[in-house]
């Protein structure tokens, strides 16, 4: 199918594009196009304008900084893939990016353009949630910061206003203390998980504290277990066993055409067993 015509202007600047938007209540912001123009043909969405960001400055650096990562929202995925201070600083970022579709797709795919997209079964969002870390989001009003636990609100509904601009992504520095584990389950490399978990906690001896276990593709939007999180804390060697019991009944996967939502709970806790070995491994 073809896209509903529609009209193209692109930004100048951060100022240019929240006018452009505020020009057209159906106006969209299209960065790498890989899952707008995919949208657009399938005709689920009809923008009678599309604000290009592509040409606005400023927003393709990867910095380190203040004991953070600060990603601008145009770093192409591959981009992030192949920068070294990701691989060393942000290295559950670096074990998700591969997982994302293919070659072709990361060329161009943003990371700003998965996280204000917020699908469900994404890995970014995911990732994002169990590292602690923020957006960075500009419009009419100035610049604000949302905190990761804050903007996924709902299916592909986030905290952005429908005339802001996500600008950067922010996530704290990996510390030598910092253990990372992600795993996901596809039915080919490259699709979309059906279930996966991004996993972040600090090292205390053998101990694991301050653990994040955020599951994609299992609700609405990225899901953390916190019960599984405080069962792994408080367990000692029977953490891992107590939280895998637990974690089906925080999670409530609906069934599709791949794996019911009983598979998917049985699935959740296989990940959990492999991302925690990964992280007791690291240690
Ligand atoms: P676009 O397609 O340009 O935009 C997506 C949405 O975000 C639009 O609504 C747009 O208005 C909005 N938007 C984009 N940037 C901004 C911004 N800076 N501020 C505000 N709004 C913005 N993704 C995965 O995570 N995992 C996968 O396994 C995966 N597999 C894929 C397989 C295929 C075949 C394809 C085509 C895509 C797949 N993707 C997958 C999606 C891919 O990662 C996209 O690149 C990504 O989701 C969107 O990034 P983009 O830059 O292309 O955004």
């Amino acid at each position: 199918m073809k896209p509903a015509p529609f009209a193209y202007a692109k930004a100048r600047s951060l100022d240019h594009a929240v006018e452009l938007l505020g020009s057209d209540d159906s106006a969209r912001v299209i960065a790498g196009g890989q899952s707008l123009i995919a949208t657009l043909n399938m005709r689920l969405d009809a923008p009678r304008l599309l604000v290009d960001i592509n040409g606005v400055s400023g927003l393709d650096d990867i910095v380190e900084r203040g004991g953070q990562i600060e990603i601008g929202a145009l770093v192409r995925q591959a981009d992030a893939l192949r920068s070294p201070v990701v691989t060393r600083a942000a290295p559950l970022l670096a074990k998700a990016l591969p997982h994302i579709a293919h070659p072709a797709i990361r060329n161009r795919g943003t990371l700003g353009g998965s996280i204000a997209l917020a699908d469900p079964a994404a890995e970014l969002p995911a990732c994002l949630l169990a590292l602690g870390g923020e957006v960075e989001i500009a419009g009419a009003d100035g610049r604000r910061a949302v905190k990761a636990d804050d903007f996924f609100r709902g299916l592909f509904e986030t905290a952005l206003g429908r005339t802001e601009i996500l600008t950067a992504i922010r996530v704290p520095a990996a510390s030598a203390d910092m253990r990372y584990g992600f795993a996901e389950l596809a039915r080919r490399h490259g699709d979309y998980a059906l279930v996966g978990l991004a996993a972040s906690a600090r090292a205390d001896g053998a101990r694991l504290t301050d653990i994040r276990l955020v599951y994609f593709g299992v609700g609405a939007t990225p899901v953390r277990a916190r019960v599984a999180e405080a069962a792994l804390a408080e367990g000692g060697a029977d953490g891992l066993d107590a939280a895998i019991a637990t974690v089906a009944s925080e999670l409530d996967p609906d069934d599709d055409i791949h794996a019911s939502g009983k598979a998917k709970k049985h699935l959740a806790g296989v990940l959990l067993r492999r991302v925690v070995q990964q992280m007791q491994e690291a240690a």
